[in-house]
């Protein structure tokens, strides 16, 4: 038996969460009405004007002129997404995350062995009410759940009811609700696979179901064979499950050069460069660091490294850029240098915007972050630099390395300046 579980608009929730005054309101996350971008999520009071995900911001905004845009936080939605899957794995260890927002869990063996197919199904719903009151209660999120003999069923039954809703479906009742609906509607079907099916008549699940697996299989091979079987309810793949990934410990960036550095304030710039890639990851990835690492490699090869653990854990560039710069200062020789990193350490989830910075002018910062975070993701990693990063003298030149460290944790040790 397995449960799937559909977090109902899980990007416009959180941030609606983030955001109390937003509660409520039609909510539309990812591209600024300005832009050409889409909409990523829209709330369920955005959905009762017709906006979806995937539609122009611009059309958004024509169909509810009072609709909110709120830009994406991916790192939010994803450390959120890690939290819930942890919380699922203290049900069963037989948890597959399928996305950012849905799971499967294989539910088996939490149930009665040998009882009666009456009891069983009980005792699923029962399971599936709590799994979604957890959520609920735990994350404040709303979602759907859906229980059936496998994967396919139990997704297409978590979308019967939404948002909130819980739909348990056995083979027949599958069958009873779904033959009658558009193969598209069938899992694992998209668009391609509905137009070809249309040449041959088919446009229902239950025509398909009708038709001849041979036919099927002629014509798509083993796929044919599964959307068969689909049509009929039967799945056999398997819930696989995904581990909680360890958080990394820590995230840097360095540079080899083509021709050693000389002067001070290249060294800067690339440090600056450097520093502006590894805030941008732990934006994205969801951390906050409270210690700054510097490597710098002179031409000889002797290389030193020096951190130095900041007041407060910090996610913006530029109080990681003042530190690094500091440490640089300090200990640089005044020689050729062939390598330079930047890492930081010490990391710990961020909680979005949970802590938004008290003076009006660190907002500003913190906003015009997202909207260089926004733009980069659109257009690219290189689409945007501080302009303090570049200097002809290092265009093009040397490799850099994404280094990230995600080795189990030791002990720290006491970090001194
Ligand atoms: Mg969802």
């Amino acid at each position: 038996m397995i449960l799937h579980i559909d977090m109902d608009a899980y990007f416009a929730s959180l941030e609606a969460q983030a955001c109390p005054s937003l509660k409520g309101r039609p909510l539309a996350v990812g591209a600024l009405p300005g832009s050409r971008g889409v909409v990523a999520s829209a709330s369920y009071e955005a959905r009762e004007f017709g906006i979806r995900a995937g539609m122009p911001a611009a059309h958004a905004r024509r169909l509810c002129p009072r609709v909110e845009f709120v830009p994406c936080h991916p790192g939010l939605y994803i450390h959120t997404s890690r939290r819930i899957l942890r919380r699922l794995l203290g049900f069963t260890p037989k948890v597959e995350m399928s996305g950012i927002d849905e799971a499967f869990l294989d539910i088996g063996d939490l149930l009665p062995r040998g009882a009666d197919e009456g009891i069983v199904w009980q005792e699923a719903e029962r399971l599936a009410g709590e799994v979604s009151a957890a959520v609920l209660s735990e994350f404040g999120l709303s979602c759907s759940a859906g229980v059936g003999p496998n994967k396919a069923i139990a997704k297409m039954a978590s979308k019967v009811r939404k948002p909130g809703g819980l739909t348990l479906l056995g083979e027949s009742r599958f069958r009873q609700l779904f033959w009658p609906q558009p193969v598209e509607r069938l899992y694992g079907v998209g668009a391609k696979t509905a137009s070809a099916l249309m040449i041959y008549g088919i446009e229902t699940i239950g025509e398909l179901a009708a038709t001849r697996a041979s036919l099927l299989s002629r014509r798509f091979g083993v796929y044919g064979e599964a959307l068969h079987a689909l049509a009929w309810g039967r799945d056999d793949s398997p819930v696989v499950p995904s581990h909680a990934s360890p958080p990394a410990k820590s995230l840097g960036h360095e540079h080899t050069l083509e021709r050693d550095l000389e002067t001070t304030d290249d060294a800067l710039s690339l440090i600056l460069a450097l520093t502006d890639r590894v805030a941008a990851d732990m934006r994205r990835e969801g951390y906050a660091g409270r210690c700054v690492r510097i490597k710098i490699r002179y031409s000889d090869f002797s290389a030193l490294t020096r951190q130095r653990v900041l007041a407060h854990p910090t996610l913006e560039t530029r109080d990681l850029y003042r530190t690094a710069r500091d440490l640089f200062l300090d200990h640089y020789c005044g020689t050729g240098i062939r390598l330079l990193g930047v890492t930081a350490a010490q990391l710990q989830p961020a909680e979005g915007r949970a802590q938004l910075p008290l003076f009006p002018q660190d907002r500003r910062y913190r906003e015009l972050l997202q909207a260089v975070d926004g733009i980069r993701d659109h257009f690219g990693a290189h689409s945007l630099l501080p302009a303090g990063a570049m200097r002809p003298a290092r265009a093009g030149a040397g490799e850099e390395e994404d280094r990230r460290d995600r080795r189990p944790a030791r002990p720290v040790e006491p970090v001194s300046r």
